[in-house]
Protein backbone atom coordinates (compact mmCIF):
# COMPACT_ATOMS: atom_id res chain seq x y z
CA UNK A 1 0.00 0.00 0.00
CA UNK A 2 1.28 3.10 -0.87
CA UNK A 3 1.86 5.51 1.67
CA UNK A 4 -0.44 8.43 0.00
CA UNK A 5 -3.49 6.05 0.51
CA UNK A 6 -5.18 7.07 4.04
CA UNK A 7 -4.91 4.80 6.35
CA UNK A 8 -7.61 1.80 6.81
CA UNK A 9 -9.15 0.14 9.55
CA UNK A 10 -8.44 -3.70 10.22
CA UNK A 11 -12.21 -4.23 10.92
CA UNK A 12 -13.45 -2.85 7.48
CA UNK A 13 -12.07 -6.01 5.90
CA UNK A 14 -13.58 -9.63 5.78
CA UNK A 15 -11.26 -12.49 5.61
CA UNK A 16 -10.14 -12.39 2.07
CA UNK A 17 -9.45 -8.80 1.70
CA UNK A 18 -6.91 -9.43 5.29
CA UNK A 19 -5.85 -12.08 4.00
CA UNK A 20 -4.93 -10.13 0.15
CA UNK A 21 -3.38 -7.45 2.74
CA UNK A 22 -0.68 -10.11 4.43
CA UNK A 23 -0.25 -11.99 1.36
CA UNK A 24 0.87 -8.23 -0.25
CA UNK A 25 3.70 -7.48 2.18
CA UNK A 26 5.17 -11.18 1.63
CA UNK A 27 3.40 -12.71 4.42
CA UNK A 28 1.87 -16.00 4.29
CA UNK A 29 -1.92 -16.37 3.92
CA UNK A 30 -1.70 -19.02 6.57
CA UNK A 31 -1.12 -16.43 9.11
CA UNK A 32 -4.53 -15.01 8.48
CA UNK A 33 -6.27 -17.06 10.55
CA UNK A 34 -4.33 -16.23 13.73
CA UNK A 35 -5.12 -12.46 13.06
CA UNK A 36 -8.81 -12.71 12.25
CA UNK A 37 -9.52 -15.01 15.47
CA UNK A 38 -7.71 -12.22 17.62
CA UNK A 39 -9.34 -9.41 15.96
CA UNK A 40 -13.06 -11.17 15.49
CA UNK A 41 -13.14 -14.16 17.62
CA UNK A 42 -11.09 -12.66 21.12
CA UNK A 43 -11.98 -8.71 19.96
CA UNK A 44 -8.68 -8.17 21.07
CA UNK A 45 -7.25 -4.51 20.84
CA UNK A 46 -3.90 -5.43 22.02
CA UNK A 47 -2.31 -6.80 18.64
CA UNK A 48 0.68 -5.24 18.83
CA UNK A 49 1.45 -7.26 22.06
CA UNK A 50 0.60 -10.96 21.21
CA UNK A 51 2.71 -13.67 22.09
CA UNK A 52 1.07 -16.15 20.36
CA UNK A 53 1.41 -14.24 17.07
CA UNK A 54 4.21 -16.00 15.34
CA UNK A 55 7.00 -14.01 14.30
CA UNK A 56 6.07 -12.65 10.21
CA UNK A 57 2.53 -11.69 11.71
CA UNK A 58 3.82 -9.95 15.13
CA UNK A 59 6.35 -7.69 12.39
CA UNK A 60 3.42 -7.32 10.00
CA UNK A 61 1.28 -6.37 12.82
CA UNK A 62 4.18 -4.20 14.03
CA UNK A 63 5.22 -2.55 11.10
CA UNK A 64 1.66 -2.28 9.69
CA UNK A 65 -0.52 -1.10 12.79
CA UNK A 66 1.50 1.49 14.18
CA UNK A 67 0.50 5.41 14.40
CA UNK A 68 1.31 6.36 10.81
CA UNK A 69 0.87 3.12 9.53
CA UNK A 70 -1.50 1.61 6.63
CA UNK A 71 -4.20 0.02 9.11
CA UNK A 72 -5.44 1.05 12.17
CA UNK A 73 -8.09 -0.89 14.25
CA UNK A 74 -11.60 0.76 15.56
CA UNK A 75 -11.51 0.80 18.98
CA UNK A 76 -14.72 3.49 19.57
CA UNK A 77 -14.99 5.22 23.19
CA UNK A 78 -18.11 4.85 25.26
CA UNK A 79 -18.76 7.90 26.12
CA UNK A 80 -21.96 6.85 28.08
CA UNK A 81 -22.75 3.69 29.43
CA UNK A 82 -26.11 3.41 30.82
CA UNK A 83 -28.06 -0.16 32.75
CA UNK A 84 -31.52 -0.63 33.13
CA UNK A 85 -32.82 -0.83 35.96
CA UNK A 86 -33.98 -4.32 34.87
CA UNK A 87 -30.55 -5.12 34.84
CA UNK A 88 -30.62 -6.67 31.50
CA UNK A 89 -29.61 -3.91 29.21
CA UNK A 90 -27.08 -1.91 28.49
CA UNK A 91 -27.01 1.42 26.62
CA UNK A 92 -23.39 2.64 24.98
CA UNK A 93 -22.69 5.95 23.52
CA UNK A 94 -19.60 5.14 21.56
CA UNK A 95 -17.52 7.91 20.04
CA UNK A 96 -15.55 7.29 17.08
CA UNK A 97 -12.38 8.53 15.30
CA UNK A 98 -14.16 11.77 14.58
CA UNK A 99 -15.92 12.67 17.36
CA UNK A 100 -19.44 11.42 16.09
CA UNK A 101 -21.04 9.27 18.17
CA UNK A 102 -23.68 6.14 17.74
CA UNK A 103 -25.68 4.58 20.16
CA UNK A 104 -25.30 1.08 20.86
CA UNK A 105 -27.59 -1.51 22.91
CA UNK A 106 -26.22 -4.43 24.40
CA UNK A 107 -29.72 -7.05 26.05
CA UNK A 108 -28.06 -9.90 28.04
CA UNK A 109 -30.42 -12.17 28.20
CA UNK A 110 -28.45 -15.90 30.20
CA UNK A 111 -27.60 -17.74 27.20
CA UNK A 112 -28.93 -15.36 24.43
CA UNK A 113 -27.42 -11.96 24.34
CA UNK A 114 -28.59 -9.80 21.14
CA UNK A 115 -26.78 -6.15 20.07
CA UNK A 116 -28.41 -3.35 18.34
CA UNK A 117 -26.16 -1.35 16.60
CA UNK A 118 -26.28 1.47 14.54
CA UNK A 119 -25.49 1.41 10.57
CA UNK A 120 -25.27 5.60 10.21
CA UNK A 121 -24.31 8.62 12.31
CA UNK A 122 -27.74 10.14 12.16
CA UNK A 123 -30.17 9.53 9.45
CA UNK A 124 -31.97 11.00 6.40
CA UNK A 125 -35.37 8.83 7.02
CA UNK A 126 -36.48 12.38 8.79
CA UNK A 127 -38.87 9.64 10.57
CA UNK A 128 -41.02 11.90 12.91
CA UNK A 129 -41.26 10.26 16.11
CA UNK A 130 -37.38 9.00 16.32
CA UNK A 131 -34.95 10.89 17.49
CA UNK A 132 -32.21 9.67 15.35
CA UNK A 133 -34.27 10.98 12.51
CA UNK A 134 -35.41 14.39 13.87
CA UNK A 135 -31.41 15.14 14.53
CA UNK A 136 -30.32 14.27 10.30
CA UNK A 137 -27.77 12.69 8.98
CA UNK A 138 -24.46 13.31 9.48
CA UNK A 139 -22.60 9.84 7.53
CA UNK A 140 -22.40 6.44 6.58
CA UNK A 141 -20.56 4.11 9.17
CA UNK A 142 -17.91 2.24 7.53
CA UNK A 143 -18.11 -1.83 7.84
CA UNK A 144 -15.66 -1.40 10.86
CA UNK A 145 -17.49 0.94 12.65
CA UNK A 146 -20.84 -1.45 12.68
CA UNK A 147 -18.18 -4.28 13.38
CA UNK A 148 -16.56 -2.32 16.10
CA UNK A 149 -19.97 -1.94 18.16
CA UNK A 150 -20.81 -5.66 18.12
CA UNK A 151 -16.89 -6.64 19.36
CA UNK A 152 -17.25 -4.21 22.09
CA UNK A 153 -20.39 -5.79 23.34
CA UNK A 154 -18.16 -9.09 23.40
CA UNK A 155 -15.69 -7.85 25.71
CA UNK A 156 -18.35 -6.53 27.87
CA UNK A 157 -20.40 -9.52 27.67
CA UNK A 158 -16.79 -11.71 28.39
CA UNK A 159 -15.78 -8.99 31.23
CA UNK A 160 -19.50 -10.04 32.76
CA UNK A 161 -18.42 -13.74 32.23
CA UNK A 162 -21.14 -14.62 30.07
CA UNK A 163 -21.42 -16.73 26.93
CA UNK A 164 -21.04 -14.51 23.11
CA UNK A 165 -23.54 -12.39 21.53
CA UNK A 166 -26.11 -14.96 19.42
CA UNK A 167 -28.06 -11.91 18.38
CA UNK A 168 -27.73 -9.09 16.11
CA UNK A 169 -30.16 -6.56 15.20
CA UNK A 170 -29.58 -3.93 13.04
CA UNK A 171 -31.90 -0.97 14.81
CA UNK A 172 -30.04 1.72 16.44
CA UNK A 173 -29.25 4.99 14.47
CA UNK A 174 -29.45 4.96 10.84
CA UNK A 175 -30.73 3.03 7.91
CA UNK A 176 -29.11 -0.04 7.24
CA UNK A 177 -30.31 0.21 3.46
CA UNK A 178 -29.45 3.33 2.95
CA UNK A 179 -25.49 1.64 3.63
CA UNK A 180 -26.52 -1.07 1.69
CA UNK A 181 -22.67 -1.77 0.86
CA UNK A 182 -21.16 -1.28 4.08
CA UNK A 183 -23.78 -2.99 6.36
CA UNK A 184 -23.31 -6.45 4.05
CA UNK A 185 -19.66 -5.95 4.09
CA UNK A 186 -20.20 -6.17 7.93
CA UNK A 187 -21.96 -8.72 8.62
CA UNK A 188 -20.07 -10.91 6.03
CA UNK A 189 -17.36 -10.46 8.59
CA UNK A 190 -19.77 -11.12 11.86
CA UNK A 191 -21.32 -14.17 10.54
CA UNK A 192 -17.68 -15.72 9.74
CA UNK A 193 -17.95 -18.48 11.78
CA UNK A 194 -13.74 -18.77 12.20
CA UNK A 195 -14.62 -15.19 14.02
CA UNK A 196 -17.54 -13.41 15.46
CA UNK A 197 -20.03 -16.14 14.10
CA UNK A 198 -23.24 -14.98 14.80
CA UNK A 199 -25.71 -17.31 12.56
CA UNK A 200 -27.11 -15.31 9.43
CA UNK A 201 -30.49 -16.52 10.84
CA UNK A 202 -30.34 -14.76 14.15
CA UNK A 203 -29.12 -11.40 12.24
CA UNK A 204 -32.24 -8.94 11.54
CA UNK A 205 -31.60 -6.32 9.89
CA UNK A 206 -34.61 -3.29 9.95
CA UNK A 207 -35.65 -0.99 6.93
CA UNK A 208 -37.95 1.73 6.99
CA UNK A 209 -38.94 0.67 3.61
CA UNK A 210 -36.01 1.37 1.16
CA UNK A 211 -36.86 -0.58 -2.15
CA UNK A 212 -34.51 -0.91 -4.37
CA UNK A 213 -32.74 -2.44 -1.27
CA UNK A 214 -35.32 -5.15 -0.41
CA UNK A 215 -35.37 -5.97 -3.99
CA UNK A 216 -31.37 -6.50 -3.94
CA UNK A 217 -31.89 -8.51 -0.88
CA UNK A 218 -34.48 -10.46 -2.35
CA UNK A 219 -32.17 -10.95 -5.96
CA UNK A 220 -29.24 -11.34 -3.40
CA UNK A 221 -30.95 -14.46 -1.99
CA UNK A 222 -30.19 -12.80 1.55
CA UNK A 223 -30.01 -14.91 4.57
CA UNK A 224 -30.78 -11.98 7.38
CA UNK A 225 -33.97 -11.87 8.86
CA UNK A 226 -35.73 -8.63 7.53
CA UNK A 227 -38.22 -6.00 9.63
CA UNK A 228 -39.66 -3.57 7.81
CA UNK A 229 -40.61 -0.19 9.84
CA UNK A 230 -44.43 -0.04 8.31
CA UNK A 231 -46.32 2.63 11.18
CA UNK A 232 -49.23 2.68 8.65
CA UNK A 233 -51.28 1.42 5.89
CA UNK A 234 -52.05 4.12 3.76
CA UNK A 235 -49.41 6.46 1.93
CA UNK A 236 -51.15 9.62 3.12
CA UNK A 237 -50.46 8.39 6.69
CA UNK A 238 -47.08 6.79 6.26
CA UNK A 239 -45.91 10.07 4.61
CA UNK A 240 -46.32 11.89 8.11
CA UNK A 241 -44.63 9.67 10.25
CA UNK A 242 -42.14 8.87 7.75
CA UNK A 243 -41.29 11.97 5.41
CA UNK A 244 -39.08 9.71 2.95
CA UNK A 245 -41.82 7.12 2.28
CA UNK A 246 -42.77 9.66 -0.72
CA UNK A 247 -39.97 8.35 -2.88
CA UNK A 248 -41.78 4.52 -2.50
CA UNK A 249 -45.41 4.35 -2.45
CA UNK A 250 -46.64 1.88 -0.47
CA UNK A 251 -48.06 -0.90 -3.06
CA UNK A 252 -44.29 -1.21 -4.76
CA UNK A 253 -43.42 -1.20 -1.50
CA UNK A 254 -45.56 -3.88 -0.49
CA UNK A 255 -44.80 -5.52 -3.60
CA UNK A 256 -41.02 -5.30 -3.07
CA UNK A 257 -41.97 -7.45 0.23
CA UNK A 258 -43.62 -10.12 -1.55
CA UNK A 259 -40.34 -10.40 -4.35
CA UNK A 260 -38.75 -10.98 -1.24
CA UNK A 261 -40.74 -13.26 0.92
CA UNK A 262 -41.01 -15.11 -2.54
CA UNK A 263 -37.24 -15.27 -4.06
CA UNK A 264 -36.13 -16.02 -0.45
CA UNK A 265 -38.78 -18.58 1.36
CA UNK A 266 -38.39 -16.38 4.38
CA UNK A 267 -41.34 -14.29 5.55
CA UNK A 268 -41.35 -10.49 6.73
CA UNK A 269 -41.50 -9.06 10.30
CA UNK A 270 -43.92 -5.69 10.12
CA UNK A 271 -42.67 -3.00 12.73
CA UNK A 272 -45.12 -1.21 13.90
CA UNK A 273 -45.22 1.77 16.53
CA UNK A 274 -48.03 1.95 18.43
CA UNK A 275 -48.65 5.85 18.66
CA UNK A 276 -51.90 6.82 20.76
CA UNK A 277 -54.87 8.47 18.20
CA UNK A 278 -52.39 8.58 15.21
CA UNK A 279 -52.01 4.31 14.21
CA UNK A 280 -53.84 2.56 16.81
CA UNK A 281 -57.49 2.32 15.97
CA UNK A 282 -59.67 -1.17 14.78
CA UNK A 283 -59.37 0.36 11.49
CA UNK A 284 -56.07 1.18 11.50
CA UNK A 285 -55.28 -2.89 12.09
CA UNK A 286 -57.86 -3.96 9.69
CA UNK A 287 -55.87 -1.78 7.02
CA UNK A 288 -52.86 -3.23 7.82
CA UNK A 289 -54.27 -6.71 7.55
CA UNK A 290 -55.65 -6.00 3.93
CA UNK A 291 -52.25 -4.41 3.13
CA UNK A 292 -50.47 -7.46 4.03
CA UNK A 293 -52.25 -10.01 2.49
CA UNK A 294 -50.19 -12.69 0.52
CA UNK A 295 -47.51 -11.67 2.59
CA UNK A 296 -45.97 -14.12 5.49
CA UNK A 297 -45.42 -11.18 7.71
CA UNK A 298 -45.06 -11.48 11.55
CA UNK A 299 -46.38 -8.42 13.16
CA UNK A 300 -44.35 -6.68 16.07
CA UNK A 301 -46.00 -3.78 18.16
CA UNK A 302 -44.45 -1.72 19.58
CA UNK A 303 -45.78 1.07 21.61
CA UNK A 304 -44.22 4.45 21.05
CA UNK A 305 -41.12 5.14 23.49
CA UNK A 306 -41.92 9.30 23.83
CA UNK A 307 -38.86 11.45 22.80
CA UNK A 308 -38.76 15.20 23.43
CA UNK A 309 -39.31 16.56 20.09
CA UNK A 310 -42.72 14.38 18.87
CA UNK A 311 -45.70 14.80 21.13
CA UNK A 312 -47.23 11.81 20.21
CA UNK A 313 -47.79 8.93 23.40
CA UNK A 314 -48.22 5.12 23.50
CA UNK A 315 -50.92 3.18 23.02
CA UNK A 316 -52.40 1.79 26.61
CA UNK A 317 -52.42 -2.03 27.07
CA UNK A 318 -55.76 -2.23 26.01
CA UNK A 319 -56.12 -0.96 22.89
CA UNK A 320 -53.05 -2.39 21.39
CA UNK A 321 -54.42 -6.12 22.70
CA UNK A 322 -57.79 -4.90 20.83
CA UNK A 323 -55.16 -4.41 17.92
CA UNK A 324 -53.20 -7.46 18.32
CA UNK A 325 -56.58 -9.59 18.24
CA UNK A 326 -57.79 -8.11 15.09
CA UNK A 327 -54.82 -9.19 13.39
CA UNK A 328 -54.47 -12.38 14.86
CA UNK A 329 -58.30 -12.82 13.81
CA UNK A 330 -57.17 -12.31 10.09
CA UNK A 331 -54.26 -14.86 10.09
CA UNK A 332 -51.50 -12.27 11.28
CA UNK A 333 -49.36 -13.56 14.10
CA UNK A 334 -48.00 -10.58 16.20
CA UNK A 335 -46.37 -9.94 19.16
CA UNK A 336 -47.01 -6.65 21.09
CA UNK A 337 -43.84 -5.87 23.43
CA UNK A 338 -42.30 -2.87 25.26
CA UNK A 339 -38.67 -1.52 23.33
CA UNK A 340 -36.56 -3.07 26.03
CA UNK A 341 -34.54 -0.30 29.00
CA UNK A 342 -37.10 2.22 28.23
CA UNK A 343 -35.38 3.80 31.50
CA UNK A 344 -32.21 4.51 29.94
CA UNK A 345 -33.08 5.70 26.51
CA UNK A 346 -33.25 2.66 24.35
CA UNK A 347 -35.37 3.97 21.81
CA UNK A 348 -33.20 4.98 18.95
CA UNK A 349 -31.62 7.97 18.64
CA UNK A 350 -32.85 9.30 22.60
CA UNK A 351 -29.35 8.88 24.81
CA UNK A 352 -27.14 10.89 22.37
CA UNK A 353 -30.08 13.61 21.77
CA UNK A 354 -30.02 13.92 25.74
CA UNK A 355 -26.62 14.47 26.10
CA UNK A 356 -26.32 17.08 23.63
CA UNK A 357 -29.32 19.05 25.25
N1 LIG B 1 -33.99 2.84 10.18
C1 LIG B 1 -34.43 1.52 10.43
C2 LIG B 1 -33.74 0.87 11.61
C3 LIG B 1 -33.47 1.74 12.79
S1 LIG B 1 -34.88 2.32 13.65
C4 LIG B 1 -35.93 1.48 10.60
O1 LIG B 1 -36.55 2.53 10.74
O2 LIG B 1 -36.47 0.39 10.58
C5 LIG B 1 -35.37 0.83 14.49
C6 LIG B 1 -36.82 0.82 14.94
O3 LIG B 1 -37.04 1.76 16.00
C7 LIG B 1 -37.79 1.18 13.83
O4 LIG B 1 -38.82 0.21 13.75
C8 LIG B 1 -38.33 2.51 14.30
O5 LIG B 1 -39.61 2.76 13.79
C9 LIG B 1 -38.30 2.36 15.80
N2 LIG B 1 -38.40 3.60 16.56
C10 LIG B 1 -37.75 4.76 16.33
N3 LIG B 1 -38.11 5.68 17.24
C11 LIG B 1 -39.00 5.09 18.07
C12 LIG B 1 -39.74 5.52 19.21
N4 LIG B 1 -39.61 6.75 19.68
N5 LIG B 1 -40.56 4.63 19.82
C13 LIG B 1 -40.69 3.37 19.34
N6 LIG B 1 -40.02 2.90 18.27
C14 LIG B 1 -39.19 3.75 17.64
FE1 LIG C 1 -34.16 6.63 10.42
FE2 LIG C 1 -35.31 4.40 11.32
FE3 LIG C 1 -35.29 6.66 12.82
FE4 LIG C 1 -36.80 6.53 10.63
S1 LIG C 1 -37.00 5.27 12.48
S2 LIG C 1 -35.47 8.23 11.21
S3 LIG C 1 -35.54 5.33 9.29
S4 LIG C 1 -33.53 5.46 12.21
Amino acid sequence: MSATNSPRSLHDLPFPALEEALTRADVRPIHTRALWRALHREAALDLQTRADFLPPLRRWVEAHTAPGGPFFLDTPQAVADLRSTDGHTRKFLLRLRDGQTVETVLMAYPGRSTACVSTQAGCAMGCTFCATGKAGFTRHLRPGEIVAQVLHCQRILRDEGKPGLRNLVLMGMGEPLHNYDAVMTALEILTDRRGTNIGPAHVTLSTVGVIPGILRLARENSPYALALSLHAATDAERRVLIPASRRWPLADLLGACRTYCHATGRRIFIEWTLIAGVNDTPSHARQLAAALEGIAAHVNLIPLNPTAAYAGAPTASAPAQAFKGILQAAGFPSTLRQRRGIDIAAGCGQLRGALQE
